[in-house]
C-alpha cells in the first residue's frame, strides 16, 4: 500500500497523495488535479482525485483549458449520477411491485389459514361429539 508513487518522481508538498480505490496503488498528483478523473497509473481504471479538506476551487489558479476539462469531467460525473439515479428508480419500482405481490400472497395465506382454523374447529367439535356418543354407548352396554 505504501509504495512510492510514480516511480522516480518526487512528491511535492503541494501534491495530493491518495490510494487508488481499485488497486490500492499510492498515487500523487499536482494539487490542481483536485476533483479530476484520472486513469490510475497502475491499473488504468478511472479514479477521482480527492479534493483536500478546506481546499477551495478558487484557491487554485487554473487555466481556462483546465477549467474546461473540469467542467467536462463534472458533466460526465453528473451524467453518470443521473444514470445511476434512473437505475435506482427502476430498482425501487421493481421492489415495490415485488412487495405488492408478497403482500397479496400474505393476504391469501391469511385467508387460507383462517379457513384451515375453521375446519380444524369443526373437526374438533365432531370428535368431541363422537367421544360423547361412544361414552353413552359404553355406559348403556354395562
Ligand atoms: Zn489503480
Amino acid at each position: 500500500m505504501s509504495e512510492m508513487p510514480q516511480d522516480g518522481a518526487e512528491i511535492k508538498d503541494t501534491d495530493i497523495v491518495f490510494d487508488c480505490p481499485h488497486c490500492g496503488k499510492s498515487l500523487a498528483i499536482d494539487y490542481r488535479g483536485a476533483g479530476l478523473m484520472i486513469p490510475c497509473t497502475d491499473c488504468g481504471k478511472n479514479v477521482q482525485v480527492p479534493i483536500p479538506e478546506g481546499m477551495e476551487i478558487t484557491d487554485v489558479d487554473i487555466s481556462d483549458e483546465e477549467k474546461e476539462a473540469r467542467i467536462v469531467n463534472l458533466r460526465r460525473s453528473i451524467t453518470a449520477s443521473e444514470m445511476r439515479i434512473k437505475q435506482l428508480e427502476a430498482e425501487v419500482e421493481e421492489l415495490t411491485v415485488r412487495r405488492d405481490q408478497l403482500e397479496k400472497v400474505r393476504a391469501e395465506n391469511m385467508f387460507r389459514f383462517g379457513t384451515i382454523l375453521e375446519k380444524t374447529g369443526s373437526i374438533q367439535k365432531s370428535l368431541e361429539e363422537i367421544a360423547v356418543a361412544l361414552h353413552r354407548i359404553s355406559e348403556s352396554a354395562k
